[in-house]
């Protein structure tokens, strides 16, 4: 469990420490996409900005891998996360099957592995109440 899906090198943007994921937004309908690609799949329009995804998300929907690609350690939970703008990405969930739960706050993490890859996984968030004045 807590596999990190792989990516190369054209799917993130890095600079120094910080890795983010690359989606494309579209010029006619602002719809992200991630992975880009060439059509919007909202309007057909084939025109882009690369923007950035948000990190923060809730847990829309998950399942759990028993049978994955050749090399993958399984069981591994992936599932589909909703971002901040608007954007529902698929990702593994470095979580424990026990302590996942749909509309869960989730964090994107991306990170680089080995020979210029990298990889990314949604991870739990934790969400503190604010405190109140005076306690
Ligand atoms: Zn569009």
């Amino acid at each position: 469990m807590n596999g990190y899906r792989q990516l190369n090198s054209s799917c993130v943007i890095a600079a120094g420490d910080r890795v983010d994921l690359l989606a494309a937004r579209c010029a006619a309908c602002g719809y992200f996409i991630f992975p880009a690609l060439t059509c919007c799949p909202r309007c057909a329009h084939t025109h882009f900005t690369a923007a950035t995804l948000p990190r923060h998300g809730t847990l829309y929907s998950y399942t759990t891998v028993h049978i994955g690609p050749a090399g993958a350690k399984v069981p591994y939970l992936a599932g589909y996360v909703d971002l901040d703008s608007e954007m529902r990405v698929f990702g593994h969930l470095a979580i424990d099957e026990g302590d996942v739960a749909i509309g869960m706050p989730l964090e994107l993490n991306v990170r680089s592995s080995a020979a210029g890859r990298f990889e990314y996984a949604f991870t739990a968030r934790c969400v503190t109440a604010p405190q109140g004045e005076g306690a």
